[in-house]
């Protein structure tokens, strides 16, 4: 399913021209397919469906309150990783008890939180961590459900940036320690060892890494199991692969295809933490170009969405698919492609004052001017997510497209919400 499809010329998302959002709402702009979003949810579940799982949507993904609210209300969960993303996934109307917290650095503050949302479990990166949540659960005369973070040393095979299951990763623990910790914690009245949790990177292109992560989370819950642990949940975090260039990510049926049969076995409940599927392709940047130039040899295009606006390409040497909204040339199947007919090699940038500042290099391009849309495809995971400020610049503003209908899900920034937080006298 793609809703955002060139018709009789121009990309339109579902029912609308994107035009016309971007004339309305001005760029850069990111726009969302409300149907997209609840569609990819939907088939994780009808993947998973024989083992019921909890769905945790991972927040850090994309956290705007309406993206949450959708997915609360077709009957997604939530992994957090801080204080600011439970809050959020309260405001979204989530049911606490069915939330996730991950992260290596959890506060006190944020573990009492937790405990008070009576939230289904930590996931518990250290010693050190588990030490401190029994402390506050103790505090509170509570029991903390947690499941320790196992770090299963297996090569995910992203970028080194984004790999989280190797060992020598600061995520989570080795099967040594991972023992030690739950000898601790059966004999610890404030802590419960409610499941095992990993998470191996992202994004895994391939079924495997998750086969034997399947296997070792099994492994390990009989293990725990005889020694006297009522252990019941496996949560295999996230990482689904997206599809950035075409087709290349497996659907989720294939990833169950391998997890769900070990999950049966074990006789296990099942949480999942897809952040990046569910959302990356429900969105888009729409951007502007603003000047082309000549220099050094090579053609830039200089257009309003920068490095602030979605960090990928500068941070991960990450690939967006990039195209005109109202191109001259019709969009190609392989846009990594060295020569396209029509098409030139660019270096498509934005204004910020930092050479890391592109969207794509040494792209072959169809010609464009100044004022021509251009669109950044797969936006919608770790693009306003991640955006800052840096340069002084607003935010953009975030629509959703419901069919024919058009809302504003975040305005975008003006120059008085830049410094509406600095004091001076
Ligand atoms: C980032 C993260 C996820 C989500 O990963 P995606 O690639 O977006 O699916 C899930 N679990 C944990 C613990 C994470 O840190």
């Amino acid at each position: 399913m793609n809703p955002f499809e060139y018709r009789a010329g121009e990309l339109c998302c579902e029912n609308v021209r994107v035009a016309d959002i971007a004339e309305r709402f001005g760029t850069p702009v990111w726009i969302y397919s409300k149907a997209k979003l609840l569609h990819e949810l939907q088939s994780v579940r009808a993947a998973f469906s024989a083992v019921d799982p909890v769905i945790c949507y991972s927040v850090k993904a994309n956290s705007n309150l309406s993206i949450l609210k959708l997915l609360n209300e077709a009957g997604s969960s939530f992994d957090v990783v801080s204080g600011g993303e439970l809050f959020r996934v309260k405001r979204a109307g989530a049911d606490t008890t069915r939330v996730v917290f991950a992260g290596v650095g959890k506060t006190d503050a944020e573990i009492r939180q937790g405990l008070e949302d009576n939230i289904l479990m930590f996931n518990v990166e250290s010693e050190a961590e588990l030490d401190a949540i029994s402390a506050v659960a103790q505090s509170m005369n509570r029991v903390a459900p947690v499941a320790m973070r196992l770090n299963p040393d297996i090569d995910g095979k992203t970028h080194a940036k984004t790999t989280t299951g190797k060992k020598g990763n600061k995520f989570g623990m080795d099967i040594e320690r991972h023992n030690e910790l739950a000898a601790k914690v059966l004999a610890d009245p404030h802590l419960e060892l409610r499941g095992i949790h990993m998470h191996i990177g992202s994004p895994i292109m391939t079924t495997d890494p998750y086969l034997q992560a399947a296997k070792k989370a099994t492994d390990v819950v009989r293990e725990l199991r005889s020694r006297g642990h009522k252990t019941n949940w496996i949560n295999l975090g996230g990482g689904f692969g997206l599809s950035y260039r075409g087709n290349e990510a497996p659907p989720a049926s294939e990833y169950a295809r391998v997890i769900v049969p070990l999950v049966q076995e074990a006789g296990c409940r099942l949480a999942l933490e897809p952040g990046r599927s569910i959302v990356g392709n429900a969105c888009v940047l729409i951007s502007q170009v603003i000047y082309t130039k000549r220099e050094g040899g090579k053609l830039f295009v200089i257009q309003d969405a920068a490095m602030n606006d979605l960090v990928r390409p500068a941070m991960y040497d990450a690939f967006h698919r990039l195209w005109p909204v109202q191109p001259r040339v019709t969009p190609p199947t392989d846009y990594e492609a060295e020569s396209i007919p029509g098409c030139e090699t660019t270096d498509i940038v934005g204004p910020v004052c930092e050479s890391s500042d592109y969207l794509a290099q040494k792209r072959a391009f169809p010609p464009v001017n100044r004022g021509e849309l251009i669109c950044t495809f797969s936006a919608g995971a770790y693009g306003m997510a991640m955006s800052s400020n840096y340069n002084s610049r607003p935010r953009a503003a975030e629509i959703l497209v419901d069919g024919d209908s058009v809302s504003v899900i975040r305005e975008r920034e003006t120059y008085e919400d830049l410094v509406r937080s600095e004091l001076t006298d």
